[in-house]
């Protein structure tokens, strides 16, 4: 039985993992952790009936817990040392980190410290606080089992292989709602528009990070931690279609790719089940009716946070923490209408050339 621990059981991937769970008998949820989605919570305690479960907003934490007495034993916990209690809950196996942004950090440390295994798709807490999760992961010798297509794919592509083999990582993208726009015709986008993904039903910050192609530039340091493989030599290849999730090519000038249908359930369920594949509820990629498949180099003019998240992985240090930071802050306004598309790469640009520079800074500063 794999015990699992949901940390942002509302979103879009907490939802997808309860669905795998929900369809695999040998898995049960110990804890489920979110921010304010409380009537949401209510229904996946009745359902799942987990030990415990966090509202990370104090007041909703108490609503909850009026509505859940004399039914369910379930504990409700609240604030960061809630989602601390969640991740490091006792006879737990893997904790599933699907809350979005760098929120995120504190819970996935403490779990690896309690040495649970880590199902990762909260790519926000990597890019921030990567050299200091990785080493523990080592440490204190659990498993990180992404679940971001492209970087389950190339750990996929991997399986086997001999690390120093290894020429190039290509980390596909499907360039957005806006591939082949220009910058004038993005200038005055609405927030409809940038929600509005081609292939991909996801939260909306990580939408509208896909939007600008930041999200690309995150999952380049994503792969750069993951795969302790150096920014040069991880090349986005734009590949319309979502059907190659992300490939490597080896020394000897083999590319192995890995394809899919491009549906979150697959990725999140090869990290529950690791190392075995089990049949999945999705429609099996028929290669035949999917259509041709393209590829291009990115538009770094019409996208250019793609081009400034790699240079902050170049220049390390706070560089990243900041961008991320300033992303998050960015984004938050664009979707209350207060800033334009642009306005996002101008806000981060300005907050990494002002920001102050530490090499390795610690999780405090
Ligand atoms: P959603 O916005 O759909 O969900 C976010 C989750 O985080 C919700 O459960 C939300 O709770 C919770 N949350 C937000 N703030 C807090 C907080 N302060 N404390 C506790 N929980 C909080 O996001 P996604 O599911 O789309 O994305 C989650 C992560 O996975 C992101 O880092 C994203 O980049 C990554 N990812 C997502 C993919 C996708 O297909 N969606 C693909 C690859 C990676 P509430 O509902 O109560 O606000
Ligand atoms: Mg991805």
């Amino acid at each position: 039985m794999k015990k699992v621990v949901v940390l942002g059981s509302t979103g879009s991937i907490g939802t997808q993992t309860l669905e795998v769970i929900r369809n695999n008998d040998d898995m049960l949820v110990r804890a489920i952790a979110a921010g304010s989605n409380i009537d949401m919570l209510e229904k996946q305690v009745e359902e799942f009936k987990p030990e415990l479960v966090c509202v990370y907003d104090a007041d909703k934490a108490l609503e909850l817990e009026k509505r859940l007495k004399g039914k369910y034993s379930t504990k409700v916990v609240s604030g960061m040392e809630g989602m601390t209690e969640c991740a490091t809950i006792s006879d737990s196996d893997i904790v599933v980190a699907a809350v979005v942004g760098m929120i995120g950090i504190r819970p996935v440390i403490e779990a690896i410290k309690a040495g649970k295994d880590i199902a990762f798709a909260n790519k926000e807490t990597l890019v921030t606080a990567g050299h200091i999760i990785m080493p523990m992961i080592e440490k204190y010798g659990v498993k990180l089992l992404p679940v971001d297509s492209e970087h389950a794919a190339i750990f996929q592509c991997l399986n086997g292989e001999n690390k120093k083999d290894v020429d190039k990582i290509l980390l596909t993208a499907s360039g957005g709602p806006f591939r082949g726009k220009t910058r004038s015709e993005l200038k005055d986008i609405q927030v409809e528009d940038a929600l509005k993904h081609p292939n991909w039903s996801m939260g909306r910050k990580i939408t509208i990070d896909s939007s600008t192609m930041v999200n690309k530039g995150l999952e380049v340091i994503e792969a750069k931690w993951l795969f302790g493989i150096s920014v040069d030599d991880i090349q986005v290849v734009v590949q319309p279609q979502s059907i190659i999730h992300s490939m490597v090519q080896f020394k000897d000038g083999a590319v192995m790719a890995q394809m899919g249908a491009p549906d979150m359930r697959l990725p999140i369920q090869l990290a529950l089940t690791y190392p075995e594949r089990l049949t999945c509820p999705v429609d099996a990629l028929d290669l035949l009716s999917c259509g041709p498949l393209s590829f291009s180099k990115p538009d770094v003019t019409s996208f250019p946070c793609l081009q400034l998240a790699r240079d902050c992985a170049q220049a390390g240090g706070t560089a990243c923490p900041v961008m991320n930071g300033a992303n998050e802050e960015a984004v938050a306004m664009f979707l209350r209408d207060e800033i334009g598309f642009y306005d996002i790469h101008r806000l981060v640009a300005g907050a990494v050339e002002q920001g102050p520079f530490i090499a390795s800074p610690t999780l405090e500063q």
